[in-house]
């Protein structure tokens, strides 16, 4: 059996997979983010060992960004100009090239996460939708027409602007580039620091997840309005309070107003806003699905 390896690179862990899809992975390790050279040394190490007892056909990388993925771009494969540090300007296809002379397919976490689900998650014969993640940031990716979304760069739907509701929230928000974004407003650290304790250790009755829940429902609103897509799934930390759900739903309907005349919307949002079916595991399963596109294109 042809097996692939999967690499979630995250800016806190590495998720390191090998195998076909999500009912056949052979091995699976993770790792803390340390050093560039630290962590992509271990990556090596564990695909190396596992090329002792498997064949493994190409390797996918979901990165966190920014990145260039742009495959005629002389910097294609490299996270480019993040502010964790160290990783700034980090060659991480290259470097996969030369130990393991593979094809290798790179993309944002999101865009892989999207591909995930749309494999064998909730977004299974869906050809254009949205997957976000509101986590320790807000990231958005996805696919159009059966493609995952590129352009310029990559999308940054974190960093859309939303109506800051002074009157409820004095919070500056968190985003160092723009303050009080989509991100800056509504990401688990800006929650944190506006109710001085975590996400998770917030009551579902506190009044902390109506704000939030409306801040998340006008970027799903804009990207709505902007995209068309045919469904949104939200992951990440954040939704993993899965009472938020409800609120978010009801309040992009609030938000839309009845403007938008679609059945899915009007008669309800249950099945169109939805938690990723892969769970926290979209990442790196998508990225099993990458390495076999990468494949199927060497
Ligand atoms: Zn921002």
């Amino acid at each position: 059996m042809t097996l692939y390896g999967g690499i979630e690179a995250g800016g806190t862990k590495f998720v390191c997979a090998v195998g076909s899809g999500p009912d056949e992975i052979v091995a699976e390790i993770r790792l803390p983010t340390e050093s560039p050279d630290t962590t992509l040394g271990r990556v090596i190490d564990f695909f190396r060992q596992q090329q002792e007892q498997h064949e493994i056909a190409a390797i996918g990388v979901a990165s966190f960004g920014p990145v260039d993925p742009e495959p005629e771009s002389p910097s294609f494969g490299y996270i480019t100009n993040t502010p964790k540090p160290g990783w700034a300007h980090t060659p991480v296809v290259p470097l996969l090239r030369d130990a393991f002379g593979l094809p290798i397919g790179f993309d944002t976490d999101v865009n892989v996460a999207a591909l995930g689900e749309h494999r064998w998650g909730a977004a299974r014969g869906v050809d254009t939708f949205v997957y976000l993640t509101i986590g320790t940031g807000i990231g958005g990716g996805g696919m159009v027409d059966g493609k995952l979304m590129h352009g310029l760069l990559h999308p940054e739907m974190g960093h859309i602007a939303i109506p800051h509701d002074w009157e409820r929230d004095s919070f500056a928000g968190t985003c160092p580039f723009h303050g009080d974004c989509w991100e800056g407003l509504a990401n688990g650290p800006a929650l944190e620091a506006r109710w001085g304790q975590p996400g998770e250790t917030l009551p579902a009755m506190h009044e902390a997840w109506q704000l939030e829940a409306h801040y998340l429902a006008w970027g799903v609103t804009n990207i709505m309005m902007i995209l068309s897509p045919k469904m949104v799934v939200m992951g990440g930390g954040v939704m993993e309070q899965e009472h938020i759900f409800p609120l978010v739903r009801q309040k992009v309907k609030s938000h839309l107003n009845g403007y938008i005349q679609s059945e899915t919307v009007l008669e309800g949002l249950d099945d169109y806003i939805v938690p990723p079916a892969l769970g926290s595991r979209s990442g790196v399963l998508g990225a099993i699905a990458l390495a076999q596109q990468a494949c199927e294109r060497s």
